[in-house]
Parts: structure tokens; C-alpha cells; sequence
């Protein structure tokens, strides 16, 4: 990749449903360009999904809206599987095909494909820069040990609450009692979880993809932002889009359309604050003995324990609150990058 074409753009897409994704909606600009481009013909997109039991799956949909709903990050495992079928089904049916989701299920698609002698020169690949996918059977258990507190169904739950900003991982939940909390401690123990590393499936560890992606984009969110784009806004969220072959030229036209920004970048700088572009994620030491608390002692021991749900815990994290809320985090990272 030469310095003057890097191919990676910093993306804020200016439609209102990006209210719904994780950071800049590059996912939702690509739908739209896709949709767009291909408006007399037959299109199908594919993305994951909460399903009504807040387990979470692929979906298929066939028009921009219904595809709303595979925005948000679902830090839960996706289940896929039935979907390559489906895919299969659909590009031998003449539809132009757009699927979304980790590095290893579009290289599971392109194999399956590949294996099946499906053409694929109708199909656009889109994946996520993934830290690691939890195991779908903790997040259903955290659901449940929610839904117990508090004596109702959790009806939405967002690991992405992006009102209460794109970049602290801020939660949001809403129970069939009406009550709805964004950000407490008690939400938030999943993602505390998540952050450390813990609960993730096994293989993540040996995740074969970063810098080999196998997709026509990647997206991701652009951290590091203030540091490569210093004049950039970057209150709503801006996401960062990795073309990896030139044959695109129509999609990223209609993707500028879309868009409030899309700056390609003047060099690479941006690997560097993204760990999981190029790097897996690291097993913790102590990734062992959690699942085996887990499985001997259950869900509310390796909270307290792993999850920090104590005292000290919750302390830290009114203090942390208090930083991000007043900007005090934003500030100490620009004074140390000068330092
Ligand atoms: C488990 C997970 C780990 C991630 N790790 C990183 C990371 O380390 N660094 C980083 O920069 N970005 C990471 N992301 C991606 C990031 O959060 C955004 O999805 C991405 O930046 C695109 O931005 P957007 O505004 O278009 O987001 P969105 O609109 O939220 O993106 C939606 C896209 O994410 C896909 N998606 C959502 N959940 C899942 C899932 N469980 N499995 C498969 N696909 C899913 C949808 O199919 C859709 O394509 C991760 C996402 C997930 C789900």
C-alpha cells in the first residue's frame, strides 16, 4: 500500500439511523451505497441481529430499514450458520448480496462458496475489526440474572449506548416494567467482563484474520482520530473503512453521498491506535480459573470476583464516570500524546 493511496477513509455518515450504530455508521453508508447502487435489481444484506429472546443471529433483509437492525455492536457470538445457505441461495438467484459480520464468517461464507462453485461476483463482504466474540451462553445467563433483579423481562439491551457517548462503552437497558437504566453499575458488569477480556470464546485467542482480512471493506471504529484528523468533530462518531481491492470506485462515490465526512488517510498511523487491526487479542492469565468458577460456582460469584462487583468496584467506576463526563479522560490522552 504506497503513502499517496492508503485506502482507508475516516467515515461520518449523515443519516439519522447512525443514531443506532456503534460509531460513525459506515455500516448503514455501505447498506445505502449498495441499495443504491444496484436499485433495479433484486439485493439482499446480511447482518446480526437481536433476536426477540435477545439471543443474538444473523438476519436477512431486503430493504435500507429492515437492515437498521443489525446496527449496534452485539458483543454475544453471532449465530450464522444457516445463513451461508441462504447467501448460496440468493446469488444463485440472481441477487446482488451484501453480508456483514466477523473476519471468520466471511472467510466461513468465502469458503463455503468457494467450495460449493458458487459465483461470488455479485457478492460485497463487509467485516467488523473484531477484539473477540463472548460466548452466547454467558450473555443469556447475564440476561436472565438481570431480568431476576429487577423482576421483568429485559426487553432492549445496547452494549453501545452511543447517546451516552461512542467511546466509554456506555450500556443501556429497558425492562418490560417500563423501567430503563443507562449506564449503572448494575447494567454494566457484562461489559466490565468483556473489557477484560474474559469472555470470550477460546479460539479468539488464535484468531487468524488480523492484517489478512478477507473481505472487500473493513470497518472499524477510528481511534485515534483526535491524533490523525485533529480538526475533525468527532462527537457523534467517526468510523474507519478499509477498501481492500480498487474495483470499488462506484461504492465509495455513492458512500460519499452519504456522508457528513469520508477523508482518505494520509498514512497508516491509524494501525497503531487499533489494536485488533493487526494483532489478536491476548489471553489473560487468569482466563482459565474464570471459567472454572464460573462453571463450579455460577454467574454471581465470578461478578463479584472477576466483575469487580464490591465496594472498591464501585467506586472506581463513579470515578471513572465523573472523568469521561466532564471531557477529563480526552484532555489527560492529548496532554500525554504532546508530552
Ligand atoms: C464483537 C465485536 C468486537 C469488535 N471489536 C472491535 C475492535 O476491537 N476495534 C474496532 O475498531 N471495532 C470493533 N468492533 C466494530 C465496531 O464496534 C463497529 O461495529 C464498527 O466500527 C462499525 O461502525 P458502525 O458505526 O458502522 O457500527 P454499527 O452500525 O454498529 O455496525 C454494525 C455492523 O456490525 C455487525 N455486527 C454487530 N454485532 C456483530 C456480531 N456479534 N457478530 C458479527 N457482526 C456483528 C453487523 O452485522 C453490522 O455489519 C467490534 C464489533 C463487535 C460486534
Amino acid at each position: 500500500m504506497s503513502k499517496s493511496n492508503t485506502n482507508a477513509f475516516a467515515y461520518i455518515n449523515k443519516d439519522e439511523f447512525t443514531r443506532f450504530s456503534s460509531s460513525g455508521g459506515a455500516f448503514l453508508g455501505i447498506v445505502s451505497a449498495f441499495f443504491a447502487l444496484h436499485k433495479n435489481e433484486k439485493c439482499s444484506v446480511y447482518g446480526s441481529q437481536f433476536n426477540e429472546d435477545l439471543s443474538v443471529s444473523h438476519g436477512r433483509a431486503l430493504t435500507f430499514k429492515e437492515a437498521v437492525r443489525f446496527c449496534g455492536s452485539k458483543y454475544v457470538r453471532s449465530d450464522c450458520g444457516k445463513m451461508y445457505t441462504e447467501v448460496q441461495r440468493d446469488l444463485n438467484n440472481g441477487f446482488y448480496v451484501l453480508f456483514s459480520g466477523t473476519p471468520c464468517q466471511v472467510a466461513a461464507l468465502r469458503s463455503c462458496l468457494a467450495s460449493k462453485e458458487v459465483p461470488d461476483d455479485r457478492l460485497l463482504t463487509v467485516d467488523i475489526v473484531c477484539h473477540g466474540t463472548p460466548k452466547a451462553e454467558f450473555w443469556l445467563d447475564y440476561k436472565h440474572y438481570l431480568e431476576k433483579r429487577e423482576n421483568s423481562k429485559l426487553k432492549t439491551y445496547s452494549f453501545r449506548y452511543k447517546p451516552g457517548g461512542w467511546k466509554g462503552y456506555p450500556v443501556y437497558a429497558k425492562f418490560e416494567n417500563g423501567k430503563s437504566y443507562v449506564n449503572t453499575f448494575g447494567i454494566s458488569r457484562y461489559i466490565a467482563l468483556f473489557r477484560k477480556d474474559l469472555l470470550m470464546n477460546n479460539g479468539c485467542f488464535n484468531c487468524q484474520f488480523p492484517g489478512k482480512y478477507q473481505s472487500d471493506i473493513t470497518i472499524a471504529d477510528f481511534w485515534g482520530i483526535e491524533l490523525c484528523m485533529p480538526d475533525v468533530d468527532t462527537k457523534h462518531g467517526v468510523s474507519l473503512m478499509v477498501f481492500h481491492n480498487d474495483n470499488n470506485e462506484k461504492l465509495k462515490e455513492q458512500l460519499r453521498h452519504s456522508s457528513k465526512l469520508m477523508r482518505e488517510t494520509k498514512d497508516e498511523t491509524y494501525i497503531k491506535y487499533n489494536h485488533n487491526l493487526s494483532k489478536k487479542t491476548k489471553k489473560p492469565e487468569n482466563y482459565d480459573d474464570f471459567w472454572r468458577d464460573y462453571k463450579d460456582k455460577g454467574l454471581e460469584y465470578v461478578l463479584k470476583v472477576y466483575g469487580d462487583d464490591n465496594l472498591k468496584g464501585r467506586v472506581k467506576f463513579s470515578i471513572n464516570h465523573v472523568i469521561r463526563k466532564t471531557g477529563m479522560l480526552s484532555l489527560a490522552k492529548k496532554i500525554m500524546h504532546k508530552a
